[in-house]
């Protein structure tokens, strides 16, 4: 029995949700679930306010590994179940302290008890001073002190109605929503270092975000496609069940080039993709658009193109890194581990179908002026008949 170990999954957000905290408890529980399927011999237990999965010592540390990649989560530690008896928890203490204690050096400790069963009939600072008090009893002779403000070391005891933990070592979470909690969003993702970054935002949020690319293949390659693939591969680990739409763009870019005034081109591309991606959206239940633009980063995204684009379509459209700078989003791209994926090489398109002066303030009028000569309605139809539906559980990561 004493090789089981107990995670304790603590959530924040959720708590504030009213009348609706069942159905987040409930969707960050199946959330975690589906992430440690492949584990063997996990036991959930979901008492008020916490989660606990109990497991043996050897898949505990693979448990909190993947925990820090679900939405929803405070934080989390890998603790052991005891009785509530203080020598029984002080043993606990002793074992984990003891090897952490070298020859002529103090080492500081503290005991911090949360009594979340108000029956149990001693009080948490109480708890705190017993179990403290008998593991100084055993070690302070090798140097252990007890100090409450800079402890090197808190032993964590959590009193619950029908189970008692103790742990230490909080690993933090992602905090959030858990996905699936707001709905589904469809994300315009490229293969840049931005659009993954706004999912990310977005995913922490509640939502599930599948992916609309669109794809210039005959002229650019496999390249993009394949990083697109593996960008959304990897936001699916924090989401699982979503999916990746791939629509062949290269008829509508060539129509575009090839029909309209040059400094338009990226506009009207953008107003395309814009217009497909709600139809897309719209098809397959999404509730909104979600793209990784942020004002003033390049032409397309002044304030009048950004309105020229938002124009075409009805539905929402986030925009969560609109007020980040390129370095702001850098370091969130290295956390969710996008970065160096977004920074390899792929090729680049400029020279075919980018305009030498991309208008910065295109007027709408005109763009609509500009789409009257090409069959843009027809182009968008069959661009979508031809979609590519990738179901990203489907791949092994
Ligand atoms: P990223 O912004 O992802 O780094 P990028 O810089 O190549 O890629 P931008 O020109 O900044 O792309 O485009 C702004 C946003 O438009 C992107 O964040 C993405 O949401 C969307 N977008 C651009 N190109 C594509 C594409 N080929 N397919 C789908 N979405 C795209
Ligand atoms: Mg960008």
């Amino acid at each position: 029995m004493n090789d089981r170990r107990t995670i304790l999954v603590r959530y924040d957000e959720i708590g504030l949700k009213g009348k609706n905290r069942d159905h987040f408890i409930n969707r960050l529980v199946k959330n975690i679930q589906m992430l440690l399927i492949d584990l063997e011999g996990l036991e959930f237990r979901v008492p008020h306010g916490r989660i606990f999965i109990h497991c043996s010592k050897e898949s505990a540390d693979e448990c909190i590994l993947r925990l820090q990649k679900i939405p929803g989560i405070a934080s989390s530690s890998v603790g052991v179940t005891r009785k509530p008896e203080f020598d029984a928890l002080a043993a606990v203490g002793v074992e984990w302290i003891e090897p952490l204690l070298q020859p002529n050096k103090t080492f500081k400790f503290c005991v911090r008890t949360n009594r979340a069963d108000k029956s149990y009939p001693y009080k948490s600072p109480e708890i705190d001073r017993e179990v403290g008090s008998r593991i100084l009893g055993q070690l302070h002779s090798q140097g252990l002190e007890v100090s409450i403000k800079d402890a090197d070391f808190t032993l964590e005891i959590e009193i619950g109605q029908d189970e008692t933990v103790v742990f230490y070592n909080r690993v933090p979470g992602l905090r959030g929503l858990p996905v699936g909690s707001s709905g589904d969003i469809l994300g315009l993702i490229s293969g840049g270092i931005d659009s993954p970054v706004a999912l990310y935002r977005l995913m922490k949020r509640g939502c599930r975000a599948h992916g609309i690319f669109f794809d210039n293949r005959p002229f650019m390659g496999r390249g993009g496609y394949d990083k697109v693939l593996k960008l959304s591969k990897l936001l699916n680990r924090y989401q699982l069940n979503s999916r990746l739409f791939v629509v062949p763009f290269e008829d509508i870019q060539v129509a575009i080039r090839d029909n309209c005034r040059p400094a338009h081109r990226v506009v009207l591309y953008r107003r395309m993709m814009y217009r497909i991606a709600q139809a897309v959206a719209r098809q397959k239940g999404c509730l909104a658009l979600a793209t990784g633009e942020s004002v003033g980063q390049v032409a397309s995204q002044t304030l009048e193109n950004l309105n020229a684009v938002s124009q075409v379509v009805d539905l929402s459209v986030f925009r969560p890194l609109i007020g980040m700078n390129k370095q702001e989003i850098i370091n969130e791209a290295k956390e969710l581990g996008s970065y160096e994926i977004s920074i390899e090489p792929h090729p680049d398109c400029c020279s075919v179908f980018m305009p030498a002066r991309p208008a910065t303030r295109a007027k709408i009028a005109d763009l609509e002026v500009d789409e009257t000569k090409f069959p843009w309605e027809s182009l968008m139809q069959e661009a979508i008949e031809k979609m590519e539906c990738v179901e990203l559980d489907d791949l092994t990561v």
